[in-house]
Parts: structure tokens; sequence; C-alpha cells
């Protein structure tokens, strides 16, 4: 059974369909996996595939998707204990297509971070050295893929809680185009920005995965699917595609990563890809509208969490009010109240023009930029992060530095567009992630390219234990 761990989970699908290994074999590999896992990537391990195993292999989720009668906390204590009553869409679809649940994986608390260390229940470590981060927010989805403790995991990326992650362990992490994957079920963070997105070992995986989850659900009136089935990837050239490259020049970029992505680039003008520098010129100020935004959004969805209606409630209160304060501050962590404090703060009467107005303003700027560069290129291509993976405890004093690992990842979210992140090469024996990114519902174009670069580049996976 142990060849499992080296093939992709499209491999697996093709051998349970052959019927050289059934479904429930390869679930009961994977939990044994998932149960010997030395990361803190799992929160919950599936006893059972719900009914035995399916035509997929089965897949790791996000602690944030809401799963029937599995503790779904979003990674906060003030969630410790809910269980759901029923299950997102996304995972629904998955189950429809054949992969059951494996196990909840740990992230930062309601998705707000990019190391997994904002997490109410412990970090995540990478499985590349231990001693440093997997990412975040959706850290313990991409360190069980990357680790081998799971065949393919679902994650949530709002300003690049898929790609980052992705892009510090060494897997493929892809983040489809603002609707279309339901959100429903998905406790949410800020609801103008967050998808849900594959988290696999390579781009056919991200396609097979995508070609599930996607569809409007009449149960999120924001979702609207993709125009066309998702096709499996295939294309080894890149003959006649028009790459722009943003970033490579930016501050802040290590320049081993800044390498590393430059043969990258050399590598799509060999398959026969043209690339250019292009300029984003409003994508600069893509994290400063972005801390705006997002707390804004993040401390009206956080309101519910109030004592009475899920989770938590603390047991030392006088009256109403010193119940839903004492809760609250037991229950969040410190980066979940900077980011309330920070939202309640530009949304107030008197500032709301002032910052809110003008960083919606910014997100309108960043959506042009990117319309007027695909009328010049086909993809836009950056480094996923500006580091490798950094060591645990190197930012959690610093947040805005904390910040600066989305700076590549952040614009695409305002524009509500496509990207994959895909491993490139190694910097100092870590992981190196490219972005490639392209326009709304362009995802089985961006996988195409992606899976051109993946062959070419033959990134080999972390050498995992059997
Ligand atoms: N790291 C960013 C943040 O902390 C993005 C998180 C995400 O995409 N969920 O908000």
């Amino acid at each position: 059974m142990s060849e499992l761990l080296n093939q992709t989970a499209a491999q697996q699908a093709e051998r349970i369909r052959a019927g050289e290994v059934s479904g429930e074999e390869v679930f009961g590999f994977w939990r044994g996996r998932a149960q010997g896992d030395e990361l803190g990537a799992y929160l919950w391990v599936a006893e059972d595939g719900n009914g035995g195993g399916g035509e997929l292999p089965p897949v790791a989720v996000k602690d944030l998707f809401c799963v029937e009668g599995v503790p779904s906390s979003a990674g906060s204590r003030i969630l410790e204990g809910y269980l759901p009553v029923y299950t997102a869409t996304s995972v629904r679809n998955l189950q429809a297509a054949g992969a059951n649940v494996l196990g909840k994986t740990n992230q930062d608390e309601f998705a707000m971070g990019s190391s997994n260390e904002n997490s109410g229940f412990g970090p995540v470590r990478n499985p590349w050295d231990r001693e440093r981060v997997p990412g975040g927010s959706s850290g313990g989805s991409a360190a069980a893929v990357a680790a081998g403790t799971a065949p393919w995991a679902i994650g949530t990326d709002t300003g690049g809680s898929i790609r980052q992650p992705a892009s510090l362990c060494g897997i493929v992490g892809l983040k489809p185009t603002y609707g279309a994957v339901s959100r429903y079920g998905m406790i949410a963070f800020a609801s103008s920005l967050d998808q849900c997105g594959p988290l696999t070992r390579d781009v056919t995986d991200a396609a097979l995965m995508l070609r599930a989850l996607e569809g409007h659900d009449p149960c999120d009136s924001t979702s609207i699917g993709l125009p066309d089935e998702v096709e499996l990837p295939s294309a080894e050239r890149l003959d006649g595609l028009r790459f722009g490259s943003w970033g490579l020049e930016e501050e802040g970029l290590d320049s081993g990563v800044a390498e590393v992505c430059r043969r990258t680039l050399d590598r799509i003008e060999e398959l026969g890809g043209t690339v250019t520098e292009i300029d984003l010129p409003s994508a600069r100020h893509g994290i400063s509208a972005y801390y705006v935004i997002a707390p804004a959004e993040a401390s009206a969805n956080l309101s519910r969490y109030d004592g009475v209606r899920y989770g938590h409630r603390t047991e030392d209160f006088d009256d109403l009010l010193s119940m839903y304060e004492r809760t609250r501050d037991e229950g969040f962590g410190a980066e979940v109240k900077r980011r309330i404090m920070i939202g309640t703060y530009a949304l107030s009467s008197g500032y709301y023009e002032a910052y809110y107005g003008k960083a919606q303003q910014v997100r309108t700027r960043i959506v042009e930029d990117f319309r007027a560069a695909y009328e010049q290129v086909d993809f836009v291509v950056t480094p996923t992060s500006p580091t490798v993976a950094f060591k645990l405890d190197e930012r959690t004093a610093d947040p805005l530095a904390m910040y600066l690992s989305d700076y590549f990842t952040v614009p695409m979210s305002l524009a509500g567009t496509p990207a994959v992140s895909i491993p490139c090469g190694l910097f100092d024996g870590l992981p190196v992630g490219f972005q490639i990114a392209g326009p709304a519902f362009s995802e089985s174009r961006i996988l195409d390219a992606a899976h051109a670069l993946e062959k070419a580049i033959g990134f080999e996976g972390v050498p995992v234990k059997a």
C-alpha cells in the first residue's frame, strides 16, 4: 500500500477505477498517515470513510469548513466544541465526486495569518524544516500534503492563504476566481475576498479537484461557477503565450527567491512563451488597502461570536454585556482582536471615507491595472512569497513584517481573479513558489500553462518517510 504515498491523487483515482486497489484501502492508508502526523497539521482525523472509501482519495479539509457533526472551529478557541449541523457545499461536492473527509487541518485563527502561528491550537511545522513555519493561514493543509499525511487538501484564500503556504511547503495551491466555488458553510473572514481552493501535489490534481469543487450553489448568492467544465491540463509547450512579469525588482524580495524565479522565466522562454516586464502601479498599495478592507469585513463577520449562538461562553459574568465582553476576550487570540479593532475603527463614522472609502478606491485601481495588463499579456507571473519559509517566532512580534508575506498574492485577491502557485525550485534547501495569474474564469488556461512549466521544472517534493 505504501506506493500510494508517491502517487498523485489522479494516479490513485485511476488505480481505484482499474480495480487495483479499493477506495476503502486507500482511505485506510491515508487515515494511518494522518494519525501519524507529527507536525501539528491535523486537529481531527476521521474514524472511517463515511461508509467506505470513494472513487477519489480522501481529502484533508481546513478547519473552517463546516462538516456535519465534526468539530469545526476555524482554529479558534471561541468555536471550541462547535459541531455544525450541516456540511459546506464545497465539501459536499467533493464527497459527491468520491472524496471523503480525511480530517480537519490546523489553520491561523479565522484565517488571519501567514505562518499558522495564530492558531488557537498551536502552530504547524514545515516538513522541509521543522523549525520553520509552513505559511498560513491554510498551513495545516499545506504541511499535510507536503509531508504525505494527506493526498490532497482544501484551504481558503482571502489574501494569499492557499498560495503562500503552498509556496512555503513546495506544493501547488490554486485560488479560483471569486465566485467560482461556493462558500456556503465556510466560516467567514472577509466576505468580498474569501475563496475556497485546492492544495495538491501537482497541477493535474488541482484541476481534478477544481472540477469537483466549482459550480453555482443556490445557498451562496455570490457563487457563479466556471463557464466550462475544468479540463485536465495537457500542455507541454507555451508557444504563443505572453507572460507579463511583475515584482522581481520590488524591495523586500529575497535575492535568492528572485534568482529562482528568473530561471523560471527563462524556462518559459525555452518552452516558446514570451516574457515582458509589466507594471501594476497600484498593486504595490494592495497590502495597505487589504489591511483596511479585510479587517473591516472581519469585524462585522466576527460580531456573531457572542457566547450565545456558538462555541465558548465565559463562566464569569454579571450581566449580558460582561458576558459578551469576557467571552470575546477569552475566546479570541491577539491577532483577531487587533483586526477587530482596526476594522471597527476604519468603519466608524468620521473615518469611514478616509480609510474604508479610500481603500475601496485603491481596490478599483488594482482591478484596472490587471485589466490593462491583460490587454497586453495572457498571464501575470510573480514570485508567490517574497521569502522562503521563515523560522517559527521570527515575525510574531512584528505584525507588519508578517503582513508583507502576502505582498504578491493580495492584488489578485482584491481583483477577484484566479492565480496558482507552483514550486519552481529551491533556495537554501527550501521551496520557492512561482505565481501564475490570469483574468477572471481563466483557470483552465492557467492550469494548462502551469502544467507545461511544472513538467519542465521537474520539482521533487519533500522526501517523505514511508
Ligand atoms: N495573510 C493574510 C491575512 O492574514 C491572508 C490570509 C488569508 O488569505 N486568509 O489576512
